[in-house]
């Protein structure tokens, strides 16, 4: 198995989709964007847009990633457990106005300019919090920080390992986000300040 599969991320050389090549780019200014639009259909959730941008110019690179669920929910919380190996192939929808938090590792991805919306698995997720931690610590100039960074990829691996349980919370106002699992619970947001 090859990493993508493994993360669960969406191939998009491997979709049928609708592009638009040749557009301005954002970043580099250069002619060298392109559009795409595709949509998947997901077990148990329903149809998703998967829309965005990538600049073909290697020296730029800019991309863009974003998901619009048909039928669109309410905003909520969402929470799901994985409580074992099999709880990581869970199929996820994150939308690009969602903040992902994991309580237990004390971290949160906010929403922001460059916030992605993608479709992806739990284990697909627990890789992005993996890359920051090792960012900080194989960079972070605090000797307490790195170290601190370290303890926590060792509970992420037990984790992935099934040898510890974790929760992982998607809060999105805009209702695009699922977590799809019978497992999965879901609150409303509606009343909470964000
Ligand atoms: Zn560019």
């Amino acid at each position: 198995m090859n990493k993508e599969e493994n993360s669960g991320e969406m191939n998009l050389s491997k979709m049928k989709m609708d592009t638009i090549e040749n557009e301005k780019c954002p970043m580099c200014q250069k002619d060298t964007l392109m559009l795409y639009e595709t949509e998947q259909d997901i077990p148990f959730f329903g149809k998703v847009f998967i829309f965005g941008m990538q600049c073909k110019n290697t020296e730029c690179n800019y991309k863009q990633n974003d998901v619009e669920a048909e039928k669109q929910g309410e905003p909520s919380k969402i929470e799901f457990t994985v409580e074992n190996t099999k709880d990581l192939n869970v199929r996820l929808v994150k939308g690009s106005e969602a903040t992902v938090r994991i309580p237990q590792l004390k971290m949160s991805v906010e929403p922001g300019i460059a916030s992605d919306g993608y479709v992806s698995n739990v284990e697909g997720v627990l890789q992005k919090f993996k890359h920051i931690l090792e960012v900080e610590r194989d960079t972070a100039d605090e000797d307490t920080i790195r170290k601190k960074a370290k303890n926590l990829l060792k509970r992420l691996w037990k984790v992935e390992c099934g040898d510890e349980k974790l929760t992982v919370i998607i809060e999105d106002p805009s209702g695009n986000s699922a977590i799809i699992s019978e497992k999965t619970i879901i609150s409303s947001l509606k009343g909470k300040k964000k």
